[in-house]
């Protein structure tokens, strides 16, 4: 299949020819050619960083290259065909990186390039090695015979633990449904979730309206319904979901799942020596030790407590009695609307999405002196995707981007950054880096442009943010160059840093035009937005708080002796942080995805870890001016640029002058003491 357009070697992917046929035989000759070169290169007898590290580096560059547009495709233009031969590549994949992984003559080869080339390497390339070191040492390369079979044995066995724990929160969710009869019940909730469970009604053949459990549906009701035995009944069976209480109480319990995924991960840990779980995730992070992000999280648990007990004495004041679990979102919801007197929907109006595109990309000029460019021309795989380049300040390209911004049927949810091509500098020619940034806003109606809310513009800016890291990036080793490699707890900074311009008068002038008029934001209006952001901060603050040191707790506290002691660390949480106690029967560990099922274990601290850098860093702008070049400058070779060719914390503290503190993030969300 030598016209099979996902193995061509330079340019662009050529949207316009692929297809579902083309990626698993492709897959299947890169993986072959791989497997071949990798035999060859295990078997040198004098590996050296010429030999070993650079055709590795190239091979990982090359699989990227041929991998991304099927995930981009898959994600973007999905169909049973592709869903089909997404699926059939996943096996193929997982294959090759765990024989990679655990191939202890590349580890050992590694090793000795390392001990014997290491003072004649530079830093990045010294980096190169110790990273790929570090991810072998955490894949259990190093571990002996038996060890190391058993290790394997609980990775296999955890991956499917955590699947069965997602299939029985799904499970859950999709075996519950509340009929309603009576119209009364149904005041406030949106009038399109209503119109479904209507439908829902009429396809079961009974009167009224049958409502799902699915998340909108969820937060409809929760957030709008006026009717507290119906926002009751729907907190009941969304906290109780897959556990031993609620109206579906053992049927799909995680209990003994989540005990066994504890159990599990704590051996795997104790397998490489680390004390528990949450020491063997922190090994890769910027975080350094279980005491540290503790300690982080007390920290921003002090200074956000009064705030929050300020904001639920008001809220229970606003709704004239002392509220519920399930009474919390509906009054809060009330009191801000009262309160700010704006909605997201008006704020459409002023935020056409060529406009704000325009103040976006004059944002990363006054930053970082780079101009974007529209390019027509390109092969793209929808006519709603456009293509840009960026250019630097020579007018040479030096990097470039796809953005795919509407929301359409076949298209994943959410917004979301990925590398189409990784920057590639390895002695000879340079690979331009090439990114995709994808969001969901509605489409253009007729001649109306494309029209989005605030929420809408905070994303873009958040996915512009994280698409700088690859895009601006000088490192040219694949594994180390944009957020490649990059601690895990540390990828989003460059994403939140760009949302705060979201907020800044000055961008909110440049980004707003009202469709008809062309008028900016009135800055009353800018004002009110603005306000928004703070609203109930301590309150949020505390629950990813309480969910954070949860986590920590669980993973860092497991015993085989005593096991996972899931509730009774809960409790212990909540009487330490938390300023509103939920219902005795609340379950919400039982479908707590994030930390069972994905990828936070250990890692849910990560969210506000990433919000302090992000802030602090900000801060050092809004001292000197938010597009104060030099600043600037700085933040771009201490951190965009660096990408992971050096430890987040010490690009940090180069950029700051010291390390990350608290006070910026509770200033901008105005709950400092
Ligand atoms: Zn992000």
């Amino acid at each position: 299949m030598s016209d099979n357009p996902l193995l061509a070697t330079t340019g662009l992917p050529r949207f316009d020819a692929i297809r579902p046929e083309h990626a698993e035989p492709a897959l299947r000759q890169v993986l072959d050619e791989h497997r071949a070169r990798l035999t060859e290169i295990e078997s040198l007898n004098e590996p050296t960083f010429a030999t070993v590290v650079l055709p590795l580096e190239e091979m990982r560059h090359r699989l990227a290259r041929v991998f991304s547009p099927v995930v981009h495709l898959n994600g973007v233009m999905n169909s049973d065909a592709l869903r089909a031969a997404y699926n059939a590549c996943l096996p193929l994949l997982s294959a090759y990186h765990t024989d990679l992984a655990q191939s202890e003559k590349l580890y050992r080869a590694y090793q000795r390039i390392l001990d014997r080339e290491g003072s004649t390497l530079d830093a990045t390339q010294r980096e190169v090695l110790e990273h790929a070191l570090r991810d072998f040492r955490l894949a259990g390369v190093a571990l002996d015979g038996e060890r190391k079979a058993r290790f394997k044995a609980v990775m296999m066995e955890l991956s499917r633990l955590c699947s069965k724990f997602e299939e029985n929160v799904l499970d859950a969710t999709n075996d519950w449904s509340h009929h309603v009869t009576d119209a009364a019940q149904l005041r406030g909730i949106n009038a399109a979730i209503v119109e479904q469970a209507a439908d829902r009604a009429r396809e079961r053949g009974v009167d009224g309206w049958v409502f799902g459990l699915d998340q909108p549906t969820y937060v409809a009701v929760i957030t709008d319904c006026e009717s507290a035995d119906l926002r009751r009944a729907f907190y009941e069976a969304w906290s109780t979901r897959a556990s031993d209480r609620g109206p579906a109480a053992g049927k799909f319990d995680n209990g003994p799942v989540m005990e066994q995924i504890l159990q599990l991960r704590h051996e795997a840990a104790r397998l490489l020596n680390f004390g528990n779980f949450a020491e063997y995730a922190l090994a890769d992070r910027m975080a350094k030790s279980v005491p540290e992000v503790s300690d982080f999280l007390h920290r921003l648990a002090r200074a956000a407590r009064a705030a929050a007990r300020h904001e639920l004495e008001e809220v229970e004041a606003f709704a004239g009695h002392q509220l519920e679990a399930w009474d919390l979102g509906y009054y809060s919801e009330r009191l801000q609307q009262q309160r700010f007197a704006i909605s997201q929907e008006e704020l459409r109006d002023y935020l056409p999405l060529p406009r704000v595109l325009a103040g976006l990309f004059e944002v990363a000029e006054k930053l970082y002196g780079v101009t974007v460019h529209e390019r027509a021309g390109v092969a793209l795989w929808h006519p709603d995707a456009r293509y840009y380049e960026i250019h630097n300040a020579q007018g040479e390209t030096i990097a470039s981007f796809f953005l795919d911004a509407y929301a359409r049927p076949h298209k994943r949810s959410g917004a979301w950054m990925d590398d189409c091509i990784g920057r590639k500098q390895l002695g000879g020619d340079v690979t331009l880096p090439v990114a995709y940034l994808v969001c969901n806003s509605l489409p253009p109606q007729g001649l109306r442009p494309a029209l989005l809310t605030h929420d809408d513009v905070v994303t873009l800016f958040h996915e512009f943010g994280h698409g700088l890291h690859p895009m601006l990036t000088r490192v040219g080793y694949p594994s180390l160059a944009g957020i490649s490699g990059v601690a895990w707890d540390a990828v989003e900074l460059p994403s939140q840093f760009m949302e705060n311009y979201a907020w800044l008068p000055e961008v909110l002038d440049r980004i707003s035009a009202h469709h008809d008029s062309g008028a900016p934001l009135p800055a009353e209006k800018q004002q009110q937005l603005i306000a928004t952001r703070s609203f109930q901060a301590g309150l949020q603050t505390l629950r990813q708080i309480e969910l954070a040191l949860f986590d920590l707790r669980m993973h860092a506290e497991y015993t085989p002796a005593l096991g996972g002691r899931v509730y009774q660390i809960l409790d212990e949480v909540r009487h330490d942080v938390s300023v509103l106690k939920p219902p005795e029967w609340n379950r919400f560990p039982h479908n707590f995805g994030h930390i069972f099922a994905g990828g936070y274990a250990a890692g849910y601290y990560s969210y506000k870890w990433a919000e302090v850098l992000a802030a602090d860093a900000f801060a050092a702008f809004t001292e000197q001016g938010p597009f104060n070049r030099t600043v600037a400058e700085r933040f771009l070779s201490s951190i965009l640029a660096r990408g992971g060719s050096r430890d987040a914390l010490t690009n940090f503290v180069e950029f700051r002058g010291r390390k990350p503190e608290v006070e910026a993030l509770l200033r901008l969300y105005g709950i400092a003491a």
